[in-house]
């Protein structure tokens, strides 16, 4: 699979499944802005690896749920390396809680930060990569945008909402070479999810065929994939990467 001298941007690649991702496209010669919101230290840590690896990549702050900062954090990619080949929209968060019990800013931020997000980003970067004619656009999902979750209705919906906006931008753009698809983690061990009981860690493991978590580079392995001149014929899918979880 040949990345090299690709430019990726990789929302949220300051911790978890991002960072794997952000670490796995630099493995393979693609150039990275690695972006973060709050976590500064742990993205400075992410382009030192990248670096000592004999990478390129450079750490970019934005809150991709703002319209402004997206577009922003988009342009310091072209602006930096004059290009723009691979998007993924990986930043995420939960504020899980039962409907009965969940606010109105529980909701909000949710769908703001996980769904408006990747909005934002395409948005910035759909018309340079039109103006080339190629370019890749990965979108995190989840298992549980498929299933939906107790406890989660804000978290399913931001979710479920990624899979149909992928699919109509694929619709959209995929006349200008340009594929978008989804990728539906299973559970994978982050901060994400390292809060979540214990009990309920082992009933995913046990409804998991392949009885495991997964792990961050297992995620990565498969965005690298759909970034890929290999899988230039997949567009508007959802792979999901799951162990079994949800088959
Ligand atoms: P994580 O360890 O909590 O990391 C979340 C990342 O998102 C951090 O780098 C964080 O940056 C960034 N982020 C959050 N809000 C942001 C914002 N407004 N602007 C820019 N960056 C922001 O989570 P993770 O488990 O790696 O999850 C990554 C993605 O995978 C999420 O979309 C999540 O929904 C999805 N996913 C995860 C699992 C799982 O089991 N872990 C399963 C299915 C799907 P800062 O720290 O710099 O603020």
């Amino acid at each position: 699979m040949n990345l090299k001298q690709k430019v990726a941007v990789v929302t949220g690649a300051s911790r978890g499944i991002g960072r794997a991702i952000a670490l796995e496209l630099a493995r393979r010669g693609t150039r990275v802005v690695v972006n973060y919101h709050r976590s500064a230290e742990a993205a400075e840590d992410v382009v030192e690896a990248i670096k000592k690896a004999g990478g390129e990549a450079i750490a970019v702050q934005a809150d991709v749920s703002d319209f402004e900062q997206a577009g922003q954090l988009i342009k310091t990619a072209i602006d930096t390396y004059g290009q723009i080949d691979i998007l993924v929209n990986n930043a995420g968060t939960t504020r899980d809680q039962l409907l009965m019990l969940m606010k109105e800013q529980d909701w909000d931020d949710v769908i703001r930060i996980n769904l408006k997000s990747v909005f934002n980003c395409c948005k910035a970067a759909a018309r340079p990569m039109v103006k080339k004619r190629q370019g890749r656009i990965i979108n995190i999902t989840s298992v549980v945008g498929i299933t939906g979750q107790a406890g989660q209705s804000n978290y399913a919906a931001s979710k479920a909402g990624i899979i149909g906006f992928t699919k109509s931008l694929a619709k959209e753009i995929g006349p200008r070479h340009i594929t978008v698809n989804c990728i539906a983690p299973g559970f994978i061990p982050t901060d994400l999810t390292m809060g979540q009981p214990e009990e309920w860690k082992e009933q995913i493991i046990e409804a998991t065929p392949l009885r495991r978590m997964g792990q961050p580079e297992e995620i990565a392995y498969a965005v690298a994939f759909l970034a890929s001149d290999e899988a230039a014929f997949i567009t508007g899918e959802v792979l999901s990467v799951d162990g079994g979880l949800i088959t």
